[in-house]
Parts: structure tokens; sequence; C-alpha cells
């Protein structure tokens, strides 16, 4: 910053966001790759100049400048009880003035692992992160060892973070020979899986799996595939991951594993278990976790791990979340959201299919249902990206890109929801008008 800089932000405190206002994406696009620190935020699978936010509040955001959006996007997922729920940001606000960083174990660690443990039955211990992608690195290093195998078996338009193992054939710059030990089914096939660990099972350390995939678009497990899967890992005696990151304390409080009864060896968290600050989590038992150092050989370590901001947040979000009926009025307002959306579409005569898991949904243009990756590939994305423009132009912003998920918070008022419903209407409206003139 220049001394110029330094003394403007520090006389006005509003001269920060009047420099704000004034920045545009071409500027951004300048000193940031792709005007971004995350791909999907360049707006590249729905087209037009992407926006850029600066406020946010209970369901609605402030674009740079100054127009207002319900949001649908809720930072992608950590966001259940909405922006700046009072109860987090008194944390906050309280953390700050103690202290930012420690840089030694403080009780606020074991306030948010207690949380963690007592919701969820196959965790016992849990070793903190942060961010997702780590956690979910540090999970497969753990099975590796504990197993003493190499290979691991994803899923298809599963999104397990940026890690190598983990994006095996899907970016630039990995080692060569990588592929070799990442195998790879499609998802909500327990056929598919069992012939592939019925040959490789006894190189197989871990399956890992999101049980609710959320980053192919939301689509739910068939009934008994994840136990299809847990019964596998029991016969070839690898461990079974359950990549929770997005379905944790969102399809309620023991996850996807409380929904089903499918208790994973490790569970992966983040997003919700930070109530909106940086963070990931590996947890499971005692024995497997006290592989990880310093107890045991397996190397994990991070000078903000554990962060006290972090904790301080996500201590008050999961504690809001134990609240009463939570996840009823996150299932109510999810439900009446998406039958709002495929009503509308059906009176405009738009083939979607709507699939949903308790606050999380997709909009897939599609004429069949959609349980796979290739199914959520084929649907319609040039007619999502005219959807997802249109919505913008009603002031609702849905994610800009047909695979990922919209979130619903218990801050979206049955108002919001019924404003973003009747903008879908009208925008369906205008597909069908659109495909038939063409
Ligand atoms: C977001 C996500 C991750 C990665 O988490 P980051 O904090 O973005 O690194 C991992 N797994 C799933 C299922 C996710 O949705």
């Amino acid at each position: 910053m220049t001394m110029a800089g330094a003394r403007r932000s520090r006389r006005a405190p509003s001269a920060a966001g009047r420099q704000a206002r004034g920045v545009s994406f071409d500027e951004a696009r300048r000193v940031l790759v792709g005007g971004v620190n995350s791909p999907v935020r360049a707006f590249r699978r729905v087209g037009g100049e992407p926006l850029m936010l600066s406020r946010a509040s209970g369901a609605m955001v402030t674009d740079h400048r100054g127009r207002r959006y319900i949001d649908l996007i809720m930072g992608w997922g950590p966001l259940p009880l909405g922006h700046n729920h009072p109860a987090i940001v008194r944390a906050l606000r309280r953390r700050i003035t103690e202290g930012v960083l420690l840089g030694l174990t403080h009780p606020a660690e074991v306030q948010l692992a207690r949380l963690i443990a007592g919701a969820m039955a196959s965790i016992e211990q849990v070793r903190f992160t942060v961010s997702g992608s780590e956690a979910c690195m540090t999970a497969v290093r753990l099975a590796r060892a504990w197993t003493g195998r190499r290979k691991i078996l994803t899923f298809e338009g599963c999104y397990h973070g940026h890690g190598d193992a983990l994006m095996a054939g899907q970016s630039a710059g990995l080692p060569p020979g990588l592929a070799a030990d990442t195998l790879s089914a499609p998802f909500n096939d327990v056929e598919a899986a069992q012939r592939i660990v019925r040959e490789q099972g006894r190189d197989i350390a871990c399956i890992v799996i999101e049980p609710v995939a959320a980053n192919m678009g939301v689509i739910p497990p068939r009934s008994g595939y994840l136990a299809g899967l847990r019964a596998l890992a029991n016969e070839a005696e690898a461990l079974l991951i359950l990549d929770e990151v997005v379905s944790g304390f969102r399809v309620g409080s023991g996850g996807a594993q409380g929904l089903t009864g499918v208790a994973a060896d490790l569970t992966v968290l983040g997003k919700i278990i930070g109530g909106g600050m940086p963070i990931g989590a590996v947890g499971g038992r005692t024995a497997i976790m006290r592989r990880l150092a310093p107890e045991g050989d397996v190397y994990h370590g991070g000078t903000f791990a554990g962060h006290p901001l972090t904790m301080a947040a996500g201590v008050a979000a999961l504690s809001a979340l134990q609240g009463a009926s939570v996840y009823e009025r996150l299932e109510q307002r999810g439900a009446r959201l998406a039958e709002g959306l495929a009503e509308g579409a059906r009176q405009a005569g738009v083939p979607v299919q709507v699939n949903r898991v308790g606050s999380m949904l997709t909009v897939f243009f599609s004429t069949v249902p959609v349980e796979r990756f290739a199914q959520a590939k084929a649907s319609d994305a040039a007619r999502f990206a005219r959807w997802a423009n249109g919505m913008r132009a009603h002031g609702v912003l849905v994610p800009p890109s047909p695979m990922e998920a919209l979130f619903v918070s218990c801050a979206h008022t049955p108002a919001q929801l019924d404003q973003v419903i009747r903008a879908s209407r009208k925008v369906m409206r205008s597909l069908r008008a659109a495909a038939g003139e063409a």
C-alpha cells in the first residue's frame, strides 16, 4: 500500500468502501488470474460480466455497484444460517479482541471437536485443517498408511478438493502415473464399484465418495447405494471415506451418515463447521486417527489449523444449528423452493429435473432423471445459462454453473422464496418463447 493509500484508509473508514466501488472486473482480471481466486466465480459457464460482491446480510447480497440480490449461492454451502448470523458475528467480535492467532491449543478447538463428535456417531477424534481440500488429502494419506495400500476408488462427478491424488486426470501438472492409483467408478452404480473392488480390492486403501453428490449438481444416493459401498469396503478391508464437506450439518446434524445409517471409517468435514471461516476437518475412531502426527507417523500440520477465529465462528454456528427445528425449517424452505421452481417450469413447458436433498437443490434442464454424472453432463447447459442470467436480471443470484447446488438458508423468508419462484416462472416462460421462435 502507498503512504497516500494508507493515510486515506486511516482517515475515513468509508474510504476503503469508496475505493472498492471503483474497482471493476476488468481491473480484477489484470491482477488476479481470470479475475478470481476460484475458477467458478469467473461465470465462464453462463457468460456475461462476472459479478463482484461487496456486502452480504441474511439472504441478501449487494454487488459492487450497489445492486441487491436474493442469494442462492450462499458462499457455496457454508451458510445454512444465512449471512452474518448474529451469534457468529458476536463470537468473532469477541475473539478478535482477545487475540486473532494464538499458536497453541486453545479451548474453542476442544469445544468444536466435541460438538462434531457429539453429533456424528462415527467420529471420536478430530483433526482440523484450513480447507476441505487439505482435509481430503489428509484422509487419503491416513487411509494409505493404515492399510499399507496405494490405490483409491473415487466416483465420477464427485469433488474432493484440488489435492493431486483426488484430481487425477482432471488437471495438468500432475505426476505421470498418478492416474494408475486413482480408480474411478460411476456414481450410484454399486455393481460397477463391485467389479473394480473384486479385481483390485487388495490394492485399494480407500473408497472416497460424497454421500450426497453436490459438485455435479445435487444427486442423492440411490436407496442402499452407500450401504453397498460400506459392504464393499469391509470386504476389501479398505477404509470408507465419506466426504461430508457439503452434507455435514447441512442435511441434518449427523450428516448423510445420520440419514442413511451408514458409518464412515473417516469423515471429511468443512464448509458449515467453520461458520463462514476457512476450515476443513478429518474425523474418525481413535484407533485410526492416532496414526496422525504427533501420535503417529502420518504427517499433517498447519500454522492456521484450528484458527481461533474459525473455531469461534464454528462453535457459534454448530450451537445455533442445534436450536429447535432448524433442520425442519431448512427442509420446508428447500421443499417450497424446489416445488415452486419445478411447477413454474412445468407451466412454461420447459422440461427440468429438480434434484433436492434438504436445503440444497439443482435445476437440471433435462428430460430424464439425473442420477449420474453422465446424465448431469448431458443436461442443457445453454438453457441453464439463459435461466441463470434471467434470474440475475430479476435480482436472484443462482450459482453460475449447471453443476452446482443452490443453497437455501434459515434466513430465506417464505416471501423471498416466493419472489425467486415468480422470477423463475417468468424466465422459464421466456425460455419457452425463445425455443418456439427458433
Ligand atoms: C468444497 C468441497 C471440498 C473442498 O473444500 P475447500 O474448502 O474448497 O478446499 C471438498 N469436498 C467437497 C464435497 C466439497 O464440496
